[in-house]
């Protein structure tokens, strides 16, 4: 479904990711975790091509972002993303949000939209809020917001980047729980996160990042195995936040 080959990129001289690769099956959750800095976001984005990359290639449901001739946007509208900031717009009400793009990028009627919306806002468990602004919402719910967002857009994959580090604890429970049931009903997800109790339990790979290169990629058990295989590296990284 997704297959990141060999990517490599620079900002100016420095190098940010280093011939990374790994492939992400249909219905398949990876986990992507690693130090900061050491080039998630940057390698997540990749992937729906919000930042362009030199070298490699990254072939979403067959369709390759270094083919010149591949329709970006288009492909982009197809992979969700989830940011760590909830980037809901803040003078459109929770229906508007969710509406916007399916009328604007997939061309969907008014009535079609917000059918679709308020079905994933329901799915969310905030139908009570349609009416709202984002700023009435609390951090989490304005989170799940964004997801369903998201959803409503019928995506193929979705991408995660850190969901839950601007919450405040007590409102982490809340976004994972939405993202482990879409895990539950097979979707493809790829999800920068800290949140170890999350990979551990739901997702079937993790990938371990450290200076823009993957040093680790393997299925969660033996990631969380104390293995003599293990880098040095994760093992560091893992002992900190364990
Ligand atoms: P964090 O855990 O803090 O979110 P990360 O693993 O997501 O970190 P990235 O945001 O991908 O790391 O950044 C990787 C490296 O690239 C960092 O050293 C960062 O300073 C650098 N970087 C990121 N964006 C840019 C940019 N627009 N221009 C130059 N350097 C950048
Ligand atoms: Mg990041």
């Amino acid at each position: 479904m997704i297959d990141i080959r060999q990517i490599s990129k620079w900002y100016g001289d420095f190098q940010v990711l280093t011939d990374c690769s790994t492939q992400i099956a249909r219905g398949e959750v990876v986990v992507v975790c690693g130090p900061s800095g050491s080039g998630k976001s940057t390698l997540i984005k990749c992937v729906n091509a919000l930042e362009p990359f030199q070298k490699g290639d990254v072939v979403v449901d067959g369709t390759s972002i270094a083919d010149p001739k591949t329709n970006l946007p288009k492909l982009r509208a197809r992979v969700g993303m989830v940011f760590q900031h909830f980037e809901l717009f803040p003078h459109l009400t929770v229906t508007d949000n969710l509406t916007l793009a399916q009328i604007k990028v997939l061309g969907r009627s008014k009535a079609e939209a917000r059918e679709k919306g308020l079905l994933y806002l329901d799915r969310v468990g905030l139908s009570m809020h349609k009416e709202k602004f984002p700023g009435q919402l609390s951090g989490g719910q304005q989170q799940r917001v964004a997801i369903a967002r998201a959803l409503a857009m019928d995506p193929i994959a979705m991408l995660f980047d850190e969901p839950t580090s601007a919450l405040d604890p007590e409102m982490v429970g809340e976004v994972l729980d939405v993202m482990v049931k879409l895990a539950e009903e097979g979707m493809t997800m790829m999800v920068v996160t800290h949140e170890m109790g999350f990979a551990r339990k739901v997702s079937h790979r993790v990938v371990f990042m450290d200076a823009g290169r993957v040093v680790e990629d393997c299925p969660t058990p033996q990631f969380f195995s104390t293995s003599e295989q293990r880098s040095e590296r994760a093992a560091h990284f893992l002992a900190k936040i364990l």
